[in-house]
């Protein structure tokens, strides 16, 4: 799987402008164990760089995504971070490999919580997770250092660009569910200005509810 991720980097270094990711990022994609995060269906295929359905309609983000939009957000020891879409919980889990805190938000309480009982497992118990709609953000924790949604919305979250601290990164896919989306790297400069570029096509379930 790291093999995949690394020759995809590489084929798609002049989109994303860089040809391999950062080692920590790469560390972390090693040490969580995948399989965790895959229903029993798909076990032989947990390693596979695609993604894989996990009921509800929804699905684990293919292993390529999940480490570059880590490497987007460059999380650093002290980060406090938000993750809009708990799914399985495989990008929370790999993201506390990096970071001091993840904060993860899951509209179906039965996803957040068989991705409670993955982190309890492995023992990884510096995520918390709450079951709600991410467009509205988690205000009682914000600001945060940085921002990741893994589900296609519309326009940015107003809610989460208020909660993202001056000089950190939101990490989000806008476009049309399913079909296509830019996976959107956002910056908020030190003054508040904000600034957005697009990275790369992707294609992810769509962000429901409303966007405030
Ligand atoms: N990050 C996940 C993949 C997410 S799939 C993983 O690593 O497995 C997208 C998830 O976003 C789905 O579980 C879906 O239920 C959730 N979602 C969709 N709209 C949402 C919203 N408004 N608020 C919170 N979660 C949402």
């Amino acid at each position: 799987m790291l093999l995949e991720i690394e020759r995809e980097v590489d084929y798609t270094r002049s989109m994303i402008g860089r040809s391999r990711l950062d080692e920590r990022v790469m560390q972390a994609m090693k040490e969580v164990p995948r399989h965790a995060f895959v229903p029993s269906a798909a076990q032989d295929q947990a390693y596979y760089n695609g993604p894989l359905p996990i009921g509800h309609g929804q699905t684990i983000s293919q292993p390529y995504i999940v480490a570059l939009m880590t490497d987007l957000l460059e999380p650093r020891a002290d980060h406090r971070i938000l993750e809009v879409g708990t799914g399985s919980g495989y990008q929370a889990a790999v993201l506390s490999r990096l970071v001091a805190q993840v904060f993860t938000l899951e509209v179906i309480a039965s996803l957040s919580q068989q991705a409670r009982q993955r982190f309890d497992t492995l023992n990884y118990t510096n995520i918390r997770c709450r079951v709600g709609d991410g467009n509205a953000g988690w205000p009682e924790e914000a600001p945060f250092d940085g921002i990741i949604v893994t589900a296609a919305a519309p326009t940015i979250p107003q809610s989460l660009l208020e909660q993202l601290k001056p000089g950190a990164r939101l990490v989000i896919p806008i476009g049309q569910p399913y079909y296509h989306q830019d996976l959107v790297l956002v910056e908020k400069a030190d003054d508040g200005a904000i600034s957005a570029n697009s990275i790369l096509g992707v294609a992810f379930v769509p962000l429901v509810g409303q966007t405030r």
